[in-house]
């Protein structure tokens, strides 16, 4: 038998119902906070990757699927959404549009991480960027956002974690004061990080190499090195939160694994999780759209894992499984003639409809409405059909009553539609 790739997985149909639910609350979310929808592909030229990432990073290092297209490019499948996004501001000149955008995109990234529980080679990611925004609000407005759908999930042991990366002002005395706390501490370091040590000191912060993590512990805090406009643009985002009485830890730690992060940066992370704890991160990247040949807009974002955040809700998986409101278990040739009618009619009227094709015993149709999880029976004979009257059967009451075959379409539809009321 040939098996699912590692580090893949199938999302089955007992899982399918919670994942369009958390895609519904977060489609409506994103209408009520202004966004629109920006479809990108998943494969993109190598190179997008490999400068807006950064060369250093783990992402393009060792996790990127990279392969050699027929006609001798070099193309990756997406690690993340953010540089295919700016790509798409710059190649279709949104920006002469308007210079402010605010775009989301659901889809699936791929990373050649080693799979473990909550870490998936490829998994699906709700992306959120916004364009040509300099305020801090800009960044407060996308954690208001990531709080509240959180909130509208009912996810309780959420926390918040924040900071600030500095700008190119300012992170040069940051990353000078780095060097020199780590200059004393090669032999804590592994090679990694030995070698990142020169060109990109903060990426150590991002190491999950026990010592290197330790080292970093006493290492110095970039929000001591903030130059005053960084200074005020964080206490800003941070007076916003607290307007919101939305709970947040600074934590100077907090680089994120890509190279475009500027000023503020942020993560949830929910306790439940165990090791695999980050549920969304992101942060603002003002200088990433020229960088990639693009005008000077600043831009800022973040990511979702929705992988993560159906583990927190698998627990309720059932509650989203799709039932039929209605089973027509219909008996004789002549009955199944008029149930397969029936059904389209009241389809057409939204109610979700189903029967049995296989012209078995009612004892059989009825086990599998009640497999199903049908709320009502609709049981019809070319017997019932001959005396005008088919029974209709709440299977959660037991409760059933004779419905006129002349108006059953519309006593059926308006009884369960009455049902659903109350
Ligand atoms: P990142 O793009 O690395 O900032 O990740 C944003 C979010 O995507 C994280 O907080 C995780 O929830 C999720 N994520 C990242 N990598 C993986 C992975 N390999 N498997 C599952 N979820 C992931």
């Amino acid at each position: 038998m040939i098996r699912l790739v590692r580090g893949f997985k199938d999302i089955l149909p007992e899982e399918t119902g919670l994942w369009q639910y958390v895609e519904g609350v977060v489609r409506e979310l994103f209408d009520d906070f202004g966004f629109a929808e920006l479809r990108i592909p998943i494969v993109e030229q190598t190179e997008l990757f490999a400068r807006s990432i950064g060369a250093d990073t783990d992402i393009v290092e060792k996790e990127m699927y990279t392969f050699a297209d027929r006609s001798g490019g070099s193309l990756t499948l997406r690690p993340e959404a953010t540089a295919s996004v700016v790509r798409a501001y710059i190649e279709h000149k949104l920006y002469a549009k308007d210079p402010v955008w605010k775009l989301y995109s659901v889809g699936p990234m791929f990373r050649r991480e080693r799979p473990q529980k909550g870490r998936y080679r490829q998994f699906c990611q709700i992306n959120a960027e916004v364009f040509g925004l300099h305020d801090p609000r800009a960044d407060a407005e996308l954690v208001l956002f990531l709080m509240t759908f959180m909130q509208r999930l009912e996810l309780s042991d959420i926390e918040l974690h924040i900071n600030s990366l500095g700008c190119p002002e300012c992170r040069p005395s940051f990353k000078k004061a780095l060097k020199a706390f780590l200059a004393g501490r090669s032999e804590r370091l592994c090679s990694d990080c030995l070698r990142r040590r020169d060109k990109n000191p903060l990426r150590i912060f991002d190491c999950k190499v026990p010592s290197c993590k330790e080292t970093m512990q006493d290492a110095p805090s970039i929000l001591e090195h903030l130059c005053k406009d960084c200074r005020n643009h964080f206490d800003t985002v941070q007076r916003a939160l607290e307007g919101f009485y939305i709970p947040f830890q600074t934590n100077h730690r907090l680089v994120r694994g890509l190279d475009y992060y500027t000023r503020t940066t942020f993560e949830v992370l929910a306790g439940a999780l165990g090791a695999q704890d980050a549920v969304a991160g992101g942060g603002r990247y003002d200088g990433l759209v020229k960088s990639l040949g693009g005008p000077d807009q600043p831009g800022v974002g973040f990511a979702i894992g929705v992988d993560r955040v159906m583990e927190l809700l698998a627990g309720r998986a059932q509650e989203f499984e799709k039932r039929p409101d209605l089973y027509i278990a219909a008996l004789g040739s002549q009955a199944q003639d008029r149930a397969f009618e029936w059904m389209q009619h009241i389809r057409r009227q939204k109610v979700r409809t189903e029967m049995d094709f296989q012209d078995r015993s009612l004892k059989a149709q009825m086990r599998r409405a009640n497999k199903l999880g049908a709320s009502y029976v609709l049981i019809v004979g070319d017997r019932e059909l001959e005396e005008g009257a088919a029974v209709l059967r709440n299977l959660e009451t037991r409760k059933q009553e004779q419905v006129p075959v002349r108006d059953l379409v519309s006593i059926v539809v308006s009884n369960i539609r009455r049902s659903r009321i109350i």
